[in-house]
Formats: structure tokens, C-alpha cells, sequence
């Protein structure tokens, strides 16, 4: 089998796992008791907290550990919004993930906040200047995403960032995507807050990370006991942030040189299906794009139908995000580009593990010039 879907989920590195094994085992200590057992889970979660503020740029007392992206995304956004004093506005992006969009939404409906969707491009870039127009006086924040999980365009940061600061507004980038293959620095990068997840970098489901910048006041969405600083109640998931900081060491090990081996990797594939498979389309940015991810669209099939075929012959993808799997409903995001409903339904998406090699994409290209051949004859 060759998995490419990577964008959905990853495999936890041994690594990983191993780095965790004593907090689920002998030391399986609550952080917040006053004992050993406690003492030593608390002295594990500060030296993760040390390790993952490192890798984003931020102090110890900016890093909030979560449950995942989903989680990040919706402290960060109802938490910054509520504790705004500068008014209930909003500036998103049209090709937002749902824990973004729906986060917003929730306050639109229940806070009386007002949000501006900013369009994209047909590369499903966000234009600057759409942005510096959308900002006003009662703007709370700005949340546009680094990098998309559906088209891998990745977005001008720094200079959408420092329109939102021009104007005092902060600014949060959902980076679960970009984690693991392109800075994450909050200074490097000029954001005040930055959503990241576990499952997507060889960390087990369920741990994620928010780092905001202290000077940006946050509301709390889980009340509780008033771990991590009261910003986020529960218990701690003290081997999941072991995890999460030892998957972005390991991230950052393989560095730069690494990611743009497999962006030449990607590159060889783009070409090959392109010039291989009649009429398929690239959807997203060739040139601003995640090194690990292409994606298509195959008029005159079924996306759904290609992911089928490609299954029946080892390879396992997707027909869009895991989160719009199963959805009768053509993607928004694809949409959002332009891109027509039909050809919408078209969609596949390959996104690869970092040990991902030339000659498995090689034999992936065709095989996909098979299936999208083999759907159009049936259909
Ligand atoms: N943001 C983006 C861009 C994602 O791709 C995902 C997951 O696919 C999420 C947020 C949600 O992350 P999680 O699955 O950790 O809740």
C-alpha cells in the first residue's frame, strides 16, 4: 500500500511514541498534584511546553496545549474575539477549514460579531489589498490560514500579518498544515497566534498547540480547574505534548534541505500526471504550495470514483478533505477558486509522508492515468 494522505492524518513516529511511553506508563502522574508521581508529569510538561515555544517563536507562558487543530483554532478565534476591546469584527478567508469558519459563525449567531469572507484567486490566493480594504476601527482579529489542507496554496503571511498590525488588529494563522514543512515562528512570521496539531506531523490524534503572543487578551472556552494558566481547563495530556514537541523536533531535524527534496519530488509528480492524464487540471498554487501535497481535478469523472479505483490498486488518497469526505456537496473551497460545481465533484487530492520517494510517485502518476482512464470509459 501506498499511503498519500498524509494531509488527513500521519502515522505517530516511533519516536514519538517511545518519547511518550513513560507518562502513560511509570510516570503517569496528574501535572497538578502535589506529590512525586504529580511532580514529575508537571516537570515533563514544562520541558514540552520549553520545547514546542521554541520551535514557534513564542515564551512558555504563550504556549496553550489543546486537543488538536480544531480546538486551537476555536480558542484563538472566540478567545480573541471576546476579550477584544476593540469590537466584534472579523476577517477570514473563503477557504478557511470549518473549525475556523464554524468558530466564526458561532459567534456571529450567538456574540453579535460581523465577519468579512476575503476572496481568493484562482490559486486560491488571499489579494492584500482585499485584506488592508476588509480591516475597520472595531476589526478583533484577522484569521487567515498558512496553508490549505484541500489546494496546499500557502498564503503571503508575512505581508497579510503585518496589514492587520499596520492597523493594531491581531492576527492568527491556522498553520496545521504548514507544520512540519514551513517556518512557524510567530516573530518569523509576524502573527500573534498560531493553531497547530499533533496528528499531523507523526504525533498521536488528539494533542495540538496555540501559541498567542501575551500581550493579545484571550477568553477562555473551557472553564474548569485552570490548567494552562485558566486559558484552557482539563487535565493535561502530558505524553501527547511529550509528543507534540518531540514530532516538531523531529520536524525540524529533516529542515529546509529536506522539504525541498520532496517539493522537486512533487514537482516530477505534478508534471507527470499533468502531461499523462488528458485534461487534468492542478487545483491551488503551482508555485506558492506545500512541498507535500498535489491535488487535481479530472473533469469527466468522479472524484469519489478515482479514489475507488487508485484504492483497488494500493494507493490511498483522497477525493477532497477528510472532513468534506462523504459530502454529496462539491468542496467550497473549490468553489471558491472558480472552478465549476461539476468539475468540482472531481476532485483527488495526494498528499505524502516525508519519506516519500521519486520512483512511488512515478508509479502512482500512472496509475492514476489508469483509473481516471478506466472511470471515463464506464461513465
Ligand atoms: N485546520 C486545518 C487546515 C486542517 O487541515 C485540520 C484538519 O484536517 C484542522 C484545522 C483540524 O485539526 P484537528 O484534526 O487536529 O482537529
Amino acid at each position: 500500500m501506498i499511503y498519500l494522505d498524509s494531509a488527513a492524518t500521519s502515522a505517530t513516529r516511533r519516536e514519538v511514541l517511545e518519547a511518550m511511553w513513560p507518562y502513560l506508563t511509570g510516570d503517569f502522574g496528574n501535572p497538578s498534584s502535589h506529590h512525586s508521581v504529580g511532580e514529575s508529569a508537571a516537570v515533563a510538561l514544562a520541558d514540552a511546553r520549553a520545547r514546542v515555544a521554541a520551535r514557534l517563536g513564542a515564551r512558555t507562558a504563550e504556549v496553550v496545549f489543546t486537543s488538536g487543530g480544531t480546538e486551537s483554532d476555536n480558542l484563538a478565534i472566540k478567545g480573541i474575539v471576546l476579550a477584544s476591546p476593540r469590537g466584534r469584527h472579523i476577517v477570514t478567508s473563503a477557504i478557511e477549514h470549518p473549525a475556523v469558519l464554524e468558530s466564526c459563525d458561532y459567534l456571529v449567531r450567538h456574540h453579535g460579531a460581523e465577519l468579512t469572507v476575503l476572496p481568493v484567486d484562482e490559486d486560491g490566493l488571499v489579494n492584500p489589498a482585499d485584506l488592508s480594504r476588509a480591516i475597520r476601527d472595531d476589526t478583533a482579529l484577522v484569521s487567515i490560514m498558512y496553508a490549505n489542507n484541500e489546494i496546499g496554496s500557502v498564503q503571503p503571511i508575512r505581508e497579510l500579518a503585518a496589514i492587520a498590525h499596520e492597523r493594531g488588529v491581531p492576527f492568527h494563522t491556522d498553520a496545521v498544515q504548514a507544520a512540519g514543512w514551513l517556518p512557524l515562528g510567530l516573530d518569523e512570521l509576524g502573527v500573534d497566534a498560531i493553531s497547530i496539531s499533533g496528528h499531523k506531523l507523526g504525533a498521536p490524534k488528539g494533542i495540538g498547540a496555540l501559541a498567542v503572543r501575551a500581550r493579545v487578551p484571550l477568553e477562555a472556552v473551557l472553564h474548569g480547574g485552570g490548567q494552562e494558566r485558566a486559558r484552557r481547563s482539563g487535565t493535561e495530556n502530558v505524553a501527547g505534548a511529550v509528543g507534540l514537541a518531540t514530532a516538531l523536533d523531529l520536524a525540524t531535524v529533516l529542515g529546509e534541505q529536506h522539504a525541498a527534496r520532496v517539493a522537486s519530488i512533487r514537482d516530477g509528480f505534478i508534471d507527470s500526471v499533468l502531461s499523462t492524464v488528458p485534461d487534468a487540471r492542478l487545483t491551488g498554487s503551482r508555485e506558492h504550495r506545500l512541498p507535500a501535497h498535489a491535488s487535481f481535478c479530472f473533469p469527466g469523472t468522479s472524484g469519489e470514483a478515482v479514489l475507488l479505483g487508485l484504492e483497488a490498486r494500493g494507493i490511498i488518497c483522497s477525493s477532497g478533505s477528510a472532513c468534506a469526505a462523504g459530502s454529496d456537496e462539491p468542496s467550497p473551497v473549490l468553489l471558491a477558486l472558480g472552478i465549476n460545481p461539476e468539475v468540482a465533484q472531481t476532485a483527488v487530492r495526494f498528499t505524502f509522508s516525508d519519506d516519500v520517494t521519486g520512483e512511488q510517485l512515478a508509479e502512482v502518476a500512472g496509475q492514476v492515468r489508469v483509473a481516471v482512464a478506466s472511470v471515463r470509459s464506464l461513465g
